[in-house]
């Protein structure tokens, strides 16, 4: 039993949510931002639901990103810091600011609260849209030494949201963080059990597909991970001596065909994935689609296209052992068709 305190921030979200259910399972105290207490009582149901141990080890401060109140108040007392909390909004948006703004300002208000109260280690969630977005098809394999570009190809307000937020980090411990220790993490696409109805990041699109929202697959290959692997990681980052200063990818393995995503739904469930499609949609049609359809652009600038991407560090320095794409496929799919059925 450690009675060490770590504030998670943003702890209505999935990947939040699921490093709450670790940490306590694991014994430390939790504390946990959410914009307005008026959520604690829900985020605490969801919790419970999931199979939360020892609630009374984890208490809520409202804090937002846009604004410095309370962050004092949520790091203070703390040995670590998770902070996971950033606004997830993919495509076009009239006005970047407000995904940016957030996501940088607010991991530099997170830092300097941090730094201040004199928190241990900083573990920030930054993404793979931070390393290898933006680069074209090359044939390169992507590693936490890989800067995505700013302004390059498929690169959206989110993905900038994320560069900017991780540089603005290393620039803030180089020139302020004074003893304190930063690692990040940059998940590929987060899949497994959603722990709300509410359907986070990539899970999205296993409900398109499990819905039959889609006619078809594109040819392009999606980058998984698993959640529950994606939290045991920022935990195995946050006390790993070898992880301070560090970048770590996060990626279940080789990128996984959109066509063999629907066919291990369809191998698993059976007759309740009747919906999801079985063919692959040619590639002049995404094309054509494309002209109309923001979709179908981000998918035809990404067609044919096999990214190669290495867990090898994770695995090397924080031992991190993650699960294959398929249990990840399965979980979110399972939690997804439980909660469409659910009442509460
Ligand atoms: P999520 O469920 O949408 O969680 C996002 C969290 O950020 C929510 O708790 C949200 O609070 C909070 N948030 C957004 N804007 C905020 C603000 N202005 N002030 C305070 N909190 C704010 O998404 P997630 O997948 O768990 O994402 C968590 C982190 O992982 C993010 O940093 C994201 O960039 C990163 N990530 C996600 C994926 C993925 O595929 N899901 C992949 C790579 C990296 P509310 O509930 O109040 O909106």
């Amino acid at each position: 039993m450690t009675h060490e305190r770590v504030l998670v921030t943003g702890g209505a979200g999935l990947i939040a949510g699921h490093c709450i259910l670790q940490l306590l399972e694991q014994g430390y105290r939790v504390r946990t931002t959410v914009r307005s207490l008026t959520r604690e009582s829900e985020v605490r149901a969801v919790l419970a639901e999931a199979g939360m141990v020892d609630g009374d080890n984890l208490s809520f401060v409202a804090a937002d990103l846009t604004d410095d109140a309370g962050w004092s108040d949520a790091v203070d007392g703390c040995d670590y810091v998770l902070h996971v909390a950033s606004p997830v909004r993919f495509g076009k948006t009239k006005n970047e600011d407000e995904i940016i703004s957030p996501a940088r300002d607010g991991a530099l208000r997170v830092l300097r609260a941090a730094r201040d109260a004199g928190v241990r280690r900083v573990v920030l969630t930054s993404a793979f849209h931070a390393v290898g977005f933006g680069h074209g098809h090359v044939d390169h394999l992507f590693t936490e030494d890989d800067w995505s570009p700013l302004h390059g190809p498929g690169v959206d307000a989110y993905g900038r949201s994320k560069i900017l937020a991780e540089r603005a980090a290393w620039e803030f411990m180089a020139d302020q963080g004074g003893t304190m220790e930063l690692a990040t993490m940059l998940p590929v696409a987060v899949m497994g059990p959603a722990l709300s109805k509410n359907v986070s990041g990539a899970n999205h699109l296993i409900q398109q597909i499990l819905a039959g929202r889609m006619p078809g697959y594109p040819n392009v290959w999606v980058p998984i991970v698993d959640v529950r692997d994606v939290a045991a990681a920022h935990i195995l980052a946050m006390t790993s001596p070898a992880a301070a200063g560090e970048r770590f990818l996060l990626a279940s393995g080789p990128v996984v065909a959109m066509k063999e995503i629907g066919a291990i739904l369809r191998g698993h469930f059976g007759d309740a994935a009747e919906k999801v499609p079985t063919r692959r949609i040619p590639n002049i049609v995404i094309r054509l689609a494309a002209h109309f359809n923001d979709e179908a652009r981000s998918a035809a600038a990404d067609l044919d296209y096999v990214k190669k991407i290495s867990n090898d560090k994770a695995r090397r320095v924080l031992g991190w052992e993650p699960r294959p794409a398929s249990e990840a496929v399965i979980a979110a799919a399972e939690s997804l068709i439980a909660k469409s059925h659910s009442t509460s």
